[in-house]
């Protein structure tokens, strides 16, 4: 079997179409300009880039992106005070702080990261991850669903790939990515409708037994490890569905760099039914779905104007 390709480039652009018509729309029934302000403490190479494209997308789909850099030497307090400021300033719809925040930030002794996106608004927290907006999640009655999920989900709808009734196993646990992907997919109404909900759901992680043997059960497999290429062709159960989220930056043998999932790609497609690319499958839709969500904090904040 021959996998199919799991486009996730068409389907973020597609979305992005989607997400720049409704801010016309919205901007010209008296709506604000939806405004996202990106915070960059520090000089990572990577996360500057990060942090570029998405502010180039947001100028694409119309909405406001702007970046506030802060240095390294930034201290806690003053972290804290930017974001309260953020949270003030009613032309800001959205906030996201740029994780990861450097480890010898804040004097050397490094920044509690908790507690700096505790204080964004849960209004302007478009990356979900307040607790306020992770317990609406759970309790099935999302404000905003952090995106890198989300946009998994809106690729299996829109590739009309149902997971109810199905065995998921997700591999990883993270606050941002495996919990609350493992949490959408078991909900009774998805936000997608019920095809992408009602899943039975594994949750695997460094310290889950005989993974592999797990892995082969599943009929949708979600990795999102941070481990290059350890799910191999024999984890992968025949006809599985496979979403590969990693994104690991590995030596491509000739003095460079490559990226590469936490899937064995050549082999897994050789087994799976549908198989999503490393780059170009989850990647993209994770910004593309920053953008609704900073859509969706300007209607909200503007309705209760
Ligand atoms: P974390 O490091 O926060 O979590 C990794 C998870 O994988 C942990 O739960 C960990 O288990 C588990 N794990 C690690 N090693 C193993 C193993 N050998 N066997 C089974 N489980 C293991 O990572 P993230 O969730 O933030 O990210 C995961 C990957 O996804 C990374 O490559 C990241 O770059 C990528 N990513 C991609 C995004 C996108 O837009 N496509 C967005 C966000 C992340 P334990 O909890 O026991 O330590």
């Amino acid at each position: 079997m021959t996998a199919k390709l799991l486009d996730g480039k068409r389907i973020a652009a597609e979305i992005r179409d989607e997400v720049a018509e409704q801010v016309r729309q919205f901007v010209q029934a008296g709506g604000p300009t939806p405004c996202l302000v990106a915070v960059l403490v520090g000089e990572d190479p990577a996360s500057q880039v990060y942090v570029r494209n998405k502010s180039r997308a947001c100028e694409k789909s119309g909405i406001e992106g702007r970046t506030m850099r802060l240095p390294a030497s930034t201290t806690q307090d003053e972290l804290v005070d930017v974001v309260r400021g953020l949270n003030q300033d009613d032309s800001v719809h959205g906030i996201l702080v740029q994780l990861p925040l450097p480890a010898d930030g804040n004097g050397g002794s490094g920044f509690d990261e908790r507690s700096i996106l505790d204080t964004v608004d849960p209004r302007k927290d478009v990356d979900a991850f307040s607790p306020v907006n992770v317990g609406l999640l759970m309790q099935g009655r999302p404000r905003f669903l952090p995106c890198t999920p989300h946009g998994i989900v809106q690729m299996l709808h829109r590739e009309k790939i149902s997971v109810a009734g199905k065995h998921v196993v997700v591999i990883g646990r993270s606050d941002i990515v495996g919990k609350p992907m493992a949490m959408m997919l078991a909900q009774r109404d998805g936000s997608c409708g019920r095809d992408v909900a009602n899943a039975t759901v594994t949750i695997a992680h460094s310290r889950t037994a005989n993974l592999a043997q797990l892995c082969r059960g599943a009929d949708v497999l979600i990795a999102a490890v941070g481990v290059p290429e350890m799910i191999s062709g024999d984890m992968v159960g025949d006809g599985a569905v496979v979403i590969d989220v990693g994104i690991n930056r590995v030596e491509d043998g000739q003095g460079g760099y490559k990226l590469v999932g936490d899937v064995n790609f050549e082999q897994a497609r050789g087994k799976a039914s549908a198989i999503t690319p490393v780059p170009g499958g989850v990647g993209p839709l994770t910004i593309a779905m920053l953008l609704h969500n900073t859509l969706l904090a300007a209607k909200g904040i503007h309705a209760k104007a």
